[in-house]
């Protein structure tokens, strides 16, 4: 969405809301699948030599567990905080691209590392299994090398 502020401009202290949604199919990311439509919403205000917008966005993202793998599905909530300097926009009908500004406020503010649950044991070194589920049979055959240790002790 592209919002036109001429004549927000024209009056200092003016306020202007705006809401909107980017659809899915439009979303494209690397690690994250977007589940729900991004909705963004917010205000802003001619603050003299600048306008200051304040809002959110939010969206609802599957991306995998940075330990086990396993799918984890997300919402997302992210503080949406821009100030648009007047002397950088066009003078000549000035117009500000909220979807574009949007979105790349939204990429980085999404988590770097996700966890299906705080204390993901991740998966097994050896055979690959997620350890959540349960202990796998390679890790009870494996003797402890401490053990090991003390085992060649009493040789
Ligand atoms: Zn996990
Ligand atoms: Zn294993």
């Amino acid at each position: 969405m592209k919002i036109s502020v001429g004549r927000l401009l024209k009056e200092p202290g003016a306020e202007e809301a705006f809401s909107f949604i980017i659809e899915q199919d439009v979303l494209q990311h690397e690690e994250f699948k977007f589940l729900q439509p991004v909705k963004v919403q917010g205000v802003l205000t001619n603050a003299g030599n600048e306008i200051i917008l304040k809002g959110d966005i939010q969206t609802r993202v599957e991306g995998s567990c940075s330990r086990c793998l396993e799918p984890v599905r997300q919402d997302i909530s992210v503080d949406f905080d821009e100030v648009f300097a007047l002397d950088e926009l066009p003078t000549e009908d000035p117009v500000i691209d909220l979807s574009q500004c949007a979105w790349e406020y939204l990429v980085v503010s999404l988590p770097v590392k996700l966890l299906c649950s705080p204390d993901c044991p991740g998966l097994c070194v050896h055979c690959g299994k997620p350890l959540k589920d349960g202990a796998c049979d390679c890790q009870k055959d494996q003797t402890d090398p401490r053990l090991a240790a003390l085992k060649d002790l009493f040789k």
